[in-house]
């Protein structure tokens, strides 16, 4: 099939060179000139493990190239597929403006015929009225399709080519057979609905996720009272199939640009209907409360003088293996300590840059090593699960650091791990060690 992908980021990018793989001809398109400079010189212009040489072999092939001309692509694909971001408003709605300009430009190039097909997440109705606004700009015949994704940056190849399911959200049934005929080589498990119920199960995944996450958090912050250990608990409980184990690690709470931002919109998109949403604004507010664990307890070790300490830092990004740095959980517990006098010297392997053109941070060392961050240090905070972290030689860690004291917000150290060394040890949930 040939196909346009509007919006190289973390998801278009993803798809539009996946879809190539799968022997598709894809124009994946970018309104930045800079990401598709990148692209076109055989980079990357975000770090995705594998993306790189995908991209290579499908633009070898001749399925895959790159463009800001958004038009000529809409002209050559039958099917159009919108990547772009919405991120959200201050009062927690979803942006929409890039995808109604995204969509007023495919209307305008119409040439004929086309599925288009909307992976962004977007609110409820929102396919329906973007339908009705492309019908102002074009006469010409189009299906909509609500095509959610469910992709994690890290992993976003694998779960491309891989999905637990599909969910095509059509009000057409010969656009969603040509859809389900598109995704058929990755998985057989296609839920097709109509398409506000598929606009909700992005909605709903996501905020069922994050409860998980809240609630484990929780249980952890309870377990440190009562002396039990989090880690133990989530397995215990994770055998349970009606449970699961998934999504129940204890840590310093979720961040990125998905999570975040669509449980607020869902929480608005409730209100939108006079709904409110309690438990999810619930499991905002726990997620907001839990960065600050890592505060607390420095608070505790240094008797609420932290002014004039040495704090390190490893890791920026969101989660371990990508450079997305939004709403990550760094970025406030770094403001907050700065805010009190606090040095900071910060580390991570791949997100430093990322991280200091979004958030303006003034007075942080930005280091090229985990150790150089830890030298002469007060503490160390993890606050990101990067491997490399858990590779660290922890006899030499304790030898750099000015006192050995680590704050593991996300449980990456094991008991034993600590054995013979003299770390001052907490963690999430689990009994602080010497
Ligand atoms: P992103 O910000 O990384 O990328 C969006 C891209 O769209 C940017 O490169 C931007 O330049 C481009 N763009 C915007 N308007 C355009 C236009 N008119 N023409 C051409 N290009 C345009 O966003 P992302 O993280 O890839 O997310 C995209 C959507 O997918 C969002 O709705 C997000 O909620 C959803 N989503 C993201 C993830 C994830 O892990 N990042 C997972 C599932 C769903």
């Amino acid at each position: 099939m040939n196909i346009t992908v509007i919006g190289t980021g973390y998801v278009g990018l993803v798809s539009g060179i996946c879809y190539a793989e799968l022997g598709n001809r894809v124009i994946c398109v970018d309104k930045d000139p800079r990401k598709i400079d990148i692209l076109n010189a055989g980079g990357i212009p975000i770090y995705e493990p594998g993306l790189k040489e995908l991209a290579a072999s499908n633009r070898e092939a001749g399925m895959l190239t790159f463009t800001t001309d958004l038009q000529d692509a809409v002209r050559q694909s039958e099917i159009i597929i919108l990547a772009v971001g919405t991120p959200p408003l201050p009062n927690g709605e979803a942006n929409l403006s890039y995808i109604n300009q995204a969509a007023i430009e495919i209307a305008e190039a119409m040439n004929g015929y086309k599925i288009i097909a909307v992976k962004s997440t977007v609110p409820v109705g929102t396919n329906e009225r973007l339908a009705s606004l492309i019908s102002d700009y074009t006469k010409e015949r189009f299906d909509s399709i609500s095509l959610p994704e469910f992709l994690r940056e890290g992993s976003a190849i694998q779960d491309t080519l891989n999905p637990d399911r599909i969910i095509i959200g059509a009000s057409s049934k010969s656009a969603a057979d040509v859809m389900t005929l598109l995704h058929i080589p990755l998985t057989e498990q296609i839920v097709v609905t109509d398409i506000r119920s598929a606009e909700m199960i992005k909605y709903a995944s996501n905020a069922f996720l994050a409860t998980k996450i809240s609630f484990i958090n929780e249980i952890a912050n309870i377990c440190e009272k009562v002396g039990a250990d989090v880690t133990k608990v989530a397995e215990g409980m994770g055998y349970d199939r009606r449970i699961g184990p998934s999504f129940l690690k204890a840590g310093i709470g979720y961040g990125g640009s998905c999570f975040p931002k669509d449980t607020s919109a869902l929480i608005q998109i409730a209100g939108h209907v006079d709904y409110e949403f309690k438990l999810l604004r619930s499991v905002v507010e726990v997620n907001q409360d839990q960065r600050f664990n890592v505060i607390r307890k420095l608070e505790t070790i240094f008797h609420h003088e932290l002014h004039g300490k040495t704090i390190a830092v490893w890791g920026l990004s969101f989660k371990p293996n990508t450079d997305d740095v939004r709403d990550s959980p760094a970025a406030e517990i770094i403001q907050h300590l700065v805010d009190n006098g606090v040095k900071v010297k910060a580390y991570d392997p791949i997100a430093t840059e990322n991280f200091r053109s979004i958030y303006d941070i003034n007075g942080v060392d930005w280091c090229l090593s985990a150790l150089e961050a830890a030298q002469s240090a007060d503490a160390l905070c993890l606050l990101t699960e990067w491997e490399e972290f858990s590779r660290v030689d922890l006899g030499t860690l304790q030898k750099v650091l000015s006192s050995p004291i680590l704050i593991d917000g996300r449980n990456v150290f094991e008991e034993e791990d600590l054995l013979g060394t003299e770390f001052v040890y907490y963690s999430v949930g689990r009994p602080s060690l010497n």
